[in-house]
């Protein structure tokens, strides 16, 4: 693990806990903040855009990606690889910006390892039944995936104790500010306000 500057935030939670549209919004509202991209072997969703929303790769592509050391964590969701390209995330702690990995819970508890100042959020729905009107209502995945989808979910839901905030989602703008609060918080502890003070601390 290299030293860095930068905040890095692991933000995880079950399919439809609604955490795109949490980050979009406060993405919009703080632009200093950055979003990894992740690689996926997933087929795009219909407004899904490759590069944008994920980089959309094959199954041999990932393999070679995993083969050849260029991804920081990845895991397997439902039939899926999904994984967190290594050099945006390496270059934007070094220049010490907030780095978001929207990830799912084994590749949150490899990045927990790999960096152990990670902060991490679980961003969780009020109800189940919520949980799956939201995942129904997107109307992208098969019966077979949703029902995968639920019972990850349920798996899912019991490792939020191993984050170090949870935030529903029921209302999206207290969820927003939610989260908001919470980096803020993070950019005040001591340790990344050690290089201000020390600049403070010079006219004394
Ligand atoms: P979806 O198919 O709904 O876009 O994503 C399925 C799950 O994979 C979500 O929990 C999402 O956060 C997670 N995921 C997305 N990208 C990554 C990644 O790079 N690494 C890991 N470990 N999980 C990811």
């Amino acid at each position: 693990m290299s030293t860095y500057d930068g905040t890095l935030i692991i933000f995880s939670g079950p399919s439809g806990s609604g955490k795109d549209t949490v980050l979009n919004e406060l993405l919009q509202k703080h632009d200093d903040v950055k979003l990894s991209i992740s690689a996926t072997t997933r087929k795009p969703r219909e407004n899904e855009v490759d590069g944008v929303h994920y980089y959309f790769i094959s199954k041999e592509d990932f393999e070679k990606k995993i083969d050849d050391n260029e991804m920081l964590e990845y895991a397997v969701y439902g039939d899926n690889y999904y994984g967190t390209p290594k050099a945006p995330v390496d270059k934007w702690l070094t220049e010490g910006k907030t780095v978001i990995l929207k990830i799912e819970v084994q590749g949150a508890e490899k990045i927990r390892k790999m960096y152990p100042e990670a902060l991490s959020i679980f961003i969780m729905p009020p109800s189940l039944a919520v949980l799956e009107k939201r995942i129904r209502g997107r109307q992208s995945e098969k019966e077979e995936d949703i029902i995968k989808r639920l019972s990850i979910a349920k798996n899912e839901l019991e490792r939020a104790c191993e984050y170090d905030f949870a935030v529903i989602n029921d209302d999206l703008d207290d969820a927003v500010e939610d989260v908001a609060s919470i980096i803020k918080a993070e950019k005040l502890r001591y340790k990344n306000m050690k290089n201000i003070i020390s600049e403070v601390k010079k006219d004394v």
